[in-house]
């Protein structure tokens, strides 16, 4: 049977439409930074690529970085804002949250919301500037964070604000204006763009020093030879984002129907961070007494692909940073995947996928061999 990716926070298929774009570019030669014809003709397709990305977060085109993906545009912010403090909320993506050495934790509730109240605390605990980084929405929960009400307390505190929507992006609506963030990063392969390709949305006269330089491309914030390709692909997958209306209600649909069919197989299953706004797309499931990797491995050899750990990174299972700073206890943590679906997931591969996942817990899981004795 075809194997089903249940994975999409790690990455999601390309859009076809990126596809074309990126063979369309990387048929024709061109440096966007010549003056000649050739070059003219790449930067145009730069160009309109900048528009849809500040389409897609209600920027101006002036306000987007591209950049070879979400870690550099989280680096380049935090290690180049210039704010000697960096308070990041305890369950960023490793991108940021190990952007620089000394960086300060905001702490979260059980829910897997920031605290906005230690946020707060901690704000007004020093008089160095800071810049505070808070995620839109997060990789391993899908839970949706606070970043306005954060931004509202760092800009009262004269902090500057980063939120990583490099999640959120595609699966819900973003507006930096209504967010009120000085940066924003994005990452092309989370919605349907090639992998490598990313952008840092700049509002108004915050700046950053560039990690790259000696190239005056994207106004001198990112020295460098643009890869058109990949960015007319990041650009182009917007667009078929933009024409897929119902996509997030279908990953929606699709996600609640798994999280009551893994309910009937088992009741107390726990999903984490439920009781939280959550992305659309995104379970976070613990299965009693099983090892994520143990899982992960069953599920894989059974034709399931899904995230285990900290799965964003490297194929690495580790405990989940973002578990242990919602206080889960380490048994749970242990046992969770991250089940994401995506753009291009079914019923049938949802029917199949919990078919799959009462195997395991019926033979693997301690809990099972309760309930039948029970
Ligand atoms: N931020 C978040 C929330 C992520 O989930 C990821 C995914 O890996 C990244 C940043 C890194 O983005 P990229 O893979 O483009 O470097």
């Amino acid at each position: 049977m075809t194997p089903v990716y249940l994975d999409h926070n790690a990455t999601t298929p390309m859009r076809p439409e990126a596809v074309a774009a990126m063979v369309e570019a990387s048929r024709v030669v061109g440096n966007a930074s010549s003056t000649h014809g050739f070059g003219r003709a790449m930067r145009g397709r730069v160009d309109r690529a900048r528009e849809r990305v500040a389409e897609l977060v209600g920027a101006k085109p002036g306000d987007v970085v591209f950049t070879a993906g979400g870690t550099e545009a989280n680096n380049a912010v935090l290690r180049g804002a210039g704010r000697a403090r960096v308070v990041v909320s305890a369950i960023e993506h490793d991108s940021a949250r190990l952007a620089v050495e000394a960086r300060e934790e905001i702490p979260v509730a059980a829910d897997g919301r920031v605290d906005l109240a230690s946020l707060d605390r901690m704000l007004s605990a020093s008089d160095v500037p800071a810049i505070v980084s808070v995620m839109l929405a997060n990789n391993e929960t899908g839970v949706m964070q606070p970043v306005a009400e954060a931004a509202r307390l760092a800009r009262r505190a004269g902090a500057l604000v980063h939120c990583d929507a490099v999640q959120a992006a595609g699966k819900t609506a973003i507006d930096v204006a209504a967010l009120d963030v000085d940066f924003l990063t994005l990452s092309a392969h989370k919605l349907g763009g090639p992998q490598g390709v990313g952008a840092i949305v700049v509002r108004g006269i915050s700046g950053f020093d560039p990690l790259t330089r000696g190239g005056g491309q994207e106004r001198g914030r990112r020295a460098g030879t643009e890869n058109v390709a990949g960015i007319a692909a990041f650009g182009a997958a917007i667009g078929a984002l933009a024409d897929d209306v119902d996509a997030t209600a279908r990953m929606s649909r699709l996600r609640d129907r798994l999280e009551a069919a893994l309910r009937a197989v088992y009741p107390a299953v726990v999903v984490h961070g439920a009781s939280a706004p959550r992305l659309a797309n995104t379970s976070c499931v613990s299965m009693p007494g099983v090892a994520a990797r143990t899982q992960s491995m069953a599920l894989d050899l059974a034709g399931f692909a899904v995230g285990a750990g900290s799965a964003c990174s490297s194929g690495k299972v580790s405990p989940s940073h973002v578990l242990a700073a919602m206080g889960v206890d380490a048994d749970d943590a242990a046992s969770a995947i991250r089940v994401s679906v995506g753009w291009t997931t079914t019923d049938v591969e949802i029917d199949r996928f919990v078919a799959a996942w009462r195997e395991v817990f019926a033979r693997l899981s301690p809990a099972a061999r309760l309930a039948a004795a029970a």
